[in-house]
Order: C-alpha cells, then sequence, then structure tokens
C-alpha cells in the first residue's frame, strides 16, 4: 500500500493531529503532537501506521532526536501497537502508560494472544501488523493524579476505567483539552454519530460511566477523541456517551434472558441501537465497524453481565457460608 501523504491539522492552540491513517483511511484514527521545548505524541496508532505518523512528524520539523515522549491513553493495539516500533525510530522519547498497561508494553505476547481472539490471526495481522516490545528502561507507568511535564507544559493523569482497566485520559495544562482515548467511544467528526466501544475483556459499564462523568467535569471545552479529532460539545457528547453505554448494556441483559447466541444477541443490539446511527451511510458504517464491530461489543457486554452474575453468585455463597453469631 503506497504511504498517503502525512495529514496534519490543527487539533487544539499547541496541539496538531497527525492522522495515522489506519486500515488506510482517513479520519479514522488520530494520534497528536503537543509542541513545546519537550514535543510529546499521543497515541501511536498500530504497527501499520508508523510510516504515515513518522511522516507526519518529519513534516512538523521533528526528527529521530526531537521527541521526547510519548504518551498511549491505553495499549490496545489501534492506540499502542505501533509504539515499540516508533520509539526504534524516535530513539530519545520516554514511553508513558497507565501501570496496569506498562508490563504488556514490555512483554506484548498476552497482548497479541488477546486481541486474536477479537480479531482472528488474519485480520490482527492486516489492520495493526506486527506488535513490538519496548524496552522496559524506556517505560515510564503512571496513575491517577500524576503529571507529565513537558517543560512549560504538563499532561494530567486522569485514571478512566471502563473500556479497558489500565485506561488513563489526559488533561492538557496549557489548552485545558482533555484527551478521551476510548473512554467516551467513537465519534468521527465527518458522520458525528458516537458510537460506545465495549469490547471485551474489561469493559465495565458502571467503571465508565463514571469516567465519562469525571472527564465531563475536567474538560473545560475541547474533547480530543482518539477516533477521531477535537469536539467542542462537551456536556452535549458526554451525556450522549454514557446514556448509550447504560442503554447499550442494557439491551445485551435483555437480550441475554432469550439467549445465550452472541450472533443473535448482536442481532439484537444491532437493531435496537439502529436510531442511532441513521446519520450514518454504508461506507462510514465500515470505518465504525473497523474500530469498534458490533459482534466484538455484543461480546464485551455478554463478557460483562456474566462476570457480574458470577460475582453476586460467589458474594451470596459467602454470605450463607458465614457462621452464625450468638446474636443471630
Ligand atoms: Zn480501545
Amino acid at each position: 500500500m503506497p504511504i498517503p501523504e502525512p495529514a496534519t491539522y490543527e487539533a487544539a492552540p499547541g496541539i496538531t493531529g497527525v492522522d495515522t491513517w489506519m486500515a488506510g483511511r482517513s479520519r479514522v484514527t488520530s494520534a497528536y503532537l503537543l509542541h513545546g521545548d519537550q514535543p510529546a505524541l499521543v497515541e501511536t496508532g498500530p504497527t501499520t501506521s508508523v510510516e504515515a505518523v513518522t511522516a507526519g512528524l518529519n513534516s512538523l520539523g521533528l526528527g529521530p532526536d526531537d521527541l521526547a515522549h510519548i504518551v498511549v491513553t491505553h495499549i490496545h493495539l489501534d492506540h499502542a501497537g505501533g509504539v515499540g516500533t516508533l520509539s526504534h525510530h524516535f530513539n530519545r522519547a520516554r514511553i508513558w502508560v497507565h501501570e496496569r498497561g506498562a508490563p504488556h508494553l514490555a512483554d506484548p505476547s498476552k497482548l497479541v494472544h488477546s486481541a486474536t481472539r477479537v480479531y482472528g490471526e488474519e485480520r490482527l495481522r492486516e489492520l495493526f501488523g506486527p506488535v513490538e516490545a519496548v524496552r522496559p528502561e524506556r517505560l515510564q507507568a503512571v496513575s491517577e493524579g500524576d503529571r507529565i511535564e513537558l517543560s512549560g507544559r504538563a499532561l494530567e493523569v486522569l485514571y478512566t476505567p471502563g473500556h479497558a482497566s489500565h485506561h488513563i485520559a489526559l488533561v492538557d495544562s496549557q489548552s485545558g483539552a482533555v484527551f478521551t482515548g476510548d473512554a467516551l467511544g467513537i465519534h468521527l467528526p465527518d458522520v458525528r454519530v458516537l458510537r460506545p466501544a465495549t469490547p471485551p475483556p474489561d469493559i465495565d459499564v458502571e467503571l465508565g460511566v463514571e469516567s465519562i462523568t469525571r472527564i465531563q467535569e475536567r474538560a473545560q471545552s475541547l474533547l480530543l477523541f482518539s477516533h477521531f479529532g477535537p469536539v467542542t460539545e462537551v456536556d452535549e457528547l458526554c451525556d450522549i456517551a454514557a446514556r448509550r453505554l447504560r442503554k447499550w448494556a442494557d439491551i445485551v441483559r435483555d437480550a441475554l434472558e432469550e439467549t445465550d447466541d452472541l450472533d443473535r444477541v448482536t442481532e439484537l443490539l444491532e437493531r435496537r441501537t439502529a436510531d442511532e446511527f441513521e446519520p450514518a451511510q454504508a461506507p462510514d458504517r465500515e470505518r465504525y465497524e473497523i474500530l469498534s464491530g458490533m459482534r466484538t461489543n455484543a461480546e464485551g457486554l455478554v463478557r460483562y453481565w456474566k462476570k457480574r452474575a458470577d460475582a453476586e453468585a460467589t458474594a451470596s455463597a459467602s454470605l450463607r457460608a458465614q457462621p452464625r453469631g450468638p446474636a443471630d
């Protein structure tokens, strides 16, 4: 596939978006460059995007020694699959990731194994390419409340689990913009439909809604979606994201009362959310499907409800097993 022209765009004051051309398509997955004495890249896209991202950074005047930091919101391959390879191209950059994700960037074998279960081997190779490890000495693990200092500006870490247990959002001290990763779901700018992203294995609806609320409280005027670009309607998008996440979870819970069959659950989820997707045309739907496939979303939510049922069963069993005290 020929490498597309570097595509960069103004995302916020002092922040340039870099289109990763994921899956050969524009406006699907974005990386962001924060300018300054210590330039920092947020998100890398997958390994198949490394050439496009490198070309984008070069076009902004950054050579191999110039990038100081790479920060990823979480380790899913469309966000961070390329970080190992990119770290070889920019050999001075320090790599920042939530502490729960860090071990999997140093040794991606489990991450690749779990992604293979979701996508299948062929599709995985085609969409993301191979995944290279990051050398452990270059990794910097972060958690809630940490500040990544970039000389004159900083990124504050918000721990925002839900979509993934190691997901973080980042608040830019200079612009007040919040990098949302996948915490709110997917919102493509030319379609303007927000679709939840609820993949296995981690999706947790309650935590996800709490994380959306935290982002809403902190975002002054701008959300920066990894899929894709800036959005100024902070309250509107956060409200929709929380409402749809809950609605989708309820649809799957109701579907599970009638069937365990994943194809049927997917069909019901698709049918009962079809009105949300009305503005999107067929080619747009495909771009959403690449990022947040309906079957994968259904699978994640099925798993979420099963985990909850198991946890409740365990809790009530241990309650029954407790010996009665003299006061009972
Ligand atoms: Zn993700």
